[in-house]
Formats: C-alpha cells, structure tokens, sequence
C-alpha cells in the first residue's frame, strides 16, 4: 500500500510519495524549516518562500517528492 500526500500553499502543492522516498534526509537537511520531522505535518509549506521550496524538491534523490504550479487560489486576508 502506498501512501501519497499533497501538501498545498496558494499555487503550489507539494507531493510527497512515500513508497519512493529512500529517508535520504536530504530534504529535512537542506530546508529544515519546511521538511521537518518534528512538526505535523512535517511538510509546512508557509515556513519558506516557494521558490525555496520548489529548489529544494528538486533535490530529492529518489523521485519522492514532486511539486505542480497551479493558478493562485489564495484569498487575500485582510488582516
Ligand atoms: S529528500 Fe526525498 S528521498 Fe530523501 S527523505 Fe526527503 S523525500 Fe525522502
């Protein structure tokens, strides 16, 4: 059984694959505010910029993690 989550922040979503990640601890390394073991969820994507987090998905070494674009659907809060 494998387990697939979607992580999602204005336009991006996060894919985290769980049958594909060799626990490499690259990702939790390399943007520890984000990927974050520690945290629940342990993706967080308001913890950095999107730029930051797409670089940083880019680097996974197994293919576990993948991201997509979509059109920004956030509501703006006036607060
Ligand atoms: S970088 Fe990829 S393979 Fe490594 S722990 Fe993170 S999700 Fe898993």
């Amino acid at each position: 059984m494998s387990e697939v989550k979607e992580y999602t922040r204005d336009r991006l979503t996060v894919i985290w694959d769980a049958a594909k990640c060799t626990h490499s601890g690259r990702c939790v390394r390399g943007l520890p505010t984000v990927f974050n073991l520690q945290q629940r969820p342990w993706i967080q994507l308001d913890k950095a910029t999107i730029e930051e987090t797409m670089a940083q998905v880019d680097r996974c070494p197994s293919g576990a993690l993948s991201y997509r674009l979509g059109a920004d659907i956030s509501e703006e809060s006036s607060i």
